[in-house]
């Protein structure tokens, strides 16, 4: 055993090695260094627990390819890529929506090279940042004038504090909703400094409702889109159209949290009416706010649209400073905006739209050939079935609108579905599923028929219980 000991290499031998590989390059030295020391004591205690006995296994060309790997996956970025097979499309903590393209284009070139952020080219003098989206989105929705902040709390808190600071704001108890994420809209309401005041019931908000809360001191009258829950039975809400006509009587602005905020009319998909962003502006809402990265598959965002009597004093309140957006997500967002001028090229390019809107027989043909593909590979250690079954919108959208897909069904021979679900969740990258009747699960609704390769390679490291590095597993999770 001694004598093992003595064939571990030094540190610096590795280093040495290590400073012409290409893969470790980006990995700092005092990084690198701790990587080897740690590989070093797995070493030894695999020489005391005489899982190592033979020296050939020491031999420098084995021992060097192995920490090169031990290093690679123990250093790998926090924040990484995983492959989503849970069918939820806007996934909050997958990332929501993922980018188009063109949106991926347009922020490595905003990151890359200098530009006209805040810079107008026809004049060579200061422009404003909100100008590269301002006029698509006052296209594309209908209304007079729009900004962008950070994300739609923010755009709710400087509607709000902008608007109804230190009065009162009228909501009816129905909508006081709180969206996953710690967004409650009564105290994101409190923190701008608006006086929420209730109206209605739960179930049941009448219009008299809000008349009879109307005083000198009423700001505003907001409405909010139950996003992720629906009262069904005895229930009353005050439509757009008759909250305007209230608020226009008593001049008073009418303002919506969209929540999603689709432009795209997914109707013709055969899924439940949603009120689209332009619907909401025809209807006369005077301040609109929603996300960009739910429904509209685009970067994370508050987006505010409106009249531009009640836009403008937004633009200029000093808060708006704190919440604005970065170039990186004014590109994305313009990239995934101008897509949408036609809506047909934004259903097949922007993603989340692609995603939800896939055919139920696309899917089962894909899993088909998913499953063909597993087992092919696996079939010795695999069983697979085809499972009849239903992905969500997520987000808060649409929430209880089923969307017919097929799982591919998948059990080891000698693993539980718990451990499988386990077992991906360590792989480079992981693969989150679901899990269905003992059944581990993998919808193709949400997994890009070009990375099938990479699930292989997945439920390969997966089924060999070993990490890329060759290490036994649970050494490799110490
Ligand atoms: C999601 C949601 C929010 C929060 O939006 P973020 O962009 O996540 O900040 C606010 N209001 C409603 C109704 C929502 O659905």
């Amino acid at each position: 055993m001694q004598n093992l000991f003595r064939l571990l290499p030094s540190v610096d031998k590795f280093l040495q090695a290590f400073a012409t590989h290409k893969e470790l390059a980006w990995i700092s030295q005092p990084m690198q260094r701790e990587k080897i020391n740690q590989f070093l004591d797995l070493c030894r205690q695999e020489i005391r627990d005489q899982v190592i006995t033979d020296p050939e296994e020491l031999a420098w060309e084995k021992l060097v390819t192995r920490a090169a790997s031990f290093v690679c996956s123990q250093s790998r970025p926090h924040f990484r890529r995983v492959l989503n097979g849970t069918g939820v499309v806007v996934h909050t903590n997958l990332g929501r929506s993922i980018l188009a393209d063109s949106a991926v284009e347009a922020v490595s070139d905003a990151c890359r090279y200098y530009s006209n952020l805040e810079f107008n080219l026809a004049t060579g003098k200061r422009g404003i940042r909100y100008a590269h989206v301002e006029d698509l989105l006052c296209r594309l929705t209908g209304a007079e004038a729009a900004l962008v902040v950070n994300n739609n709390a923010a755009a709710v808190l400087l509607i709000l504090d902008t608007w109804a600071k230190g009065r009162e704001a009228i909501v009816s108890r129905g909508e006081l909703v709180e969206i996953g994420g710690s967004f409650r809209i009564p105290e994101v309401m409190a923190k701008s400094g608006a006086i929420l005041k209730e109206v209605g019931a739960t179930n049941r908000t009448h219009v008299r409702d809000y008349e009879n809360a109307i005083n000198e001191n009423t700001a505003v009258l907001m409405r909010v889109h139950t996003s992720n829950y629906r009262i069904i039975g005895f229930h009353k809400a005050v439509s757009q159209e008759e909250l305007v006509a209230l608020g226009h009587k008593h001049d008073l602005p009418v303002i919506e949290d969209m929540g999603s905020g689709n432009l795209f009319d997914f109707s013709a998909y055969g899924m439940m009416p949603e009120p689209t962003v332009q619907q909401t502006v025809a209807a006369g809402l005077d301040v609109i706010s929603f996300s960009g990265d739910k429904l509209l598959g685009g970067p994370q965002a508050g987006i505010i649209v409106g009249r531009k009597k009640y836009i403008d004093p937004i633009k200029t309140n000093q808060l708006n400073r704190a919440l604005r957006i970065d170039k990186m997500t004014l590109a994305a967002l313009e990239a995934t905006l101008r897509l949408y001028l036609d809506p047909e090229l934004a259903r097949t390019h922007v993603p989340t739209l692609s995603m939800i809107t896939a055919d139920a027989s696309f899917l089962k043909a894909k899993a088909q050939r998913m499953k063909q593909r597993l087992k092919r590979r696996f079939s010795d250690r695999l069983d697979l079935t085809l499972v009849p079954s239903v992905s969500r919108v997520g987000g808060g959208a649409f929430p209880e609108q089923d969307l017919a897909t097929t799982l591919v069904g998948i059990k080891g021979r000698d693993w539980s579905a718990d451990e499988l679900k386990n077992a991906f969740l360590a792989t480079n990258p992981p693969l989150v599923g679901r899990i269905e009747d003992d059944w581990f699960c993998l919808d193709p609704r949400t997994l890009d028929s070009r990375h099938m390769g990479l699930v292989i390679e997945a439920l390969q490291e997966a089924f060999e219980g070993l990490g890329k590095d060759g290490l036994k597993d649970k050494e490799y999770k110490k």
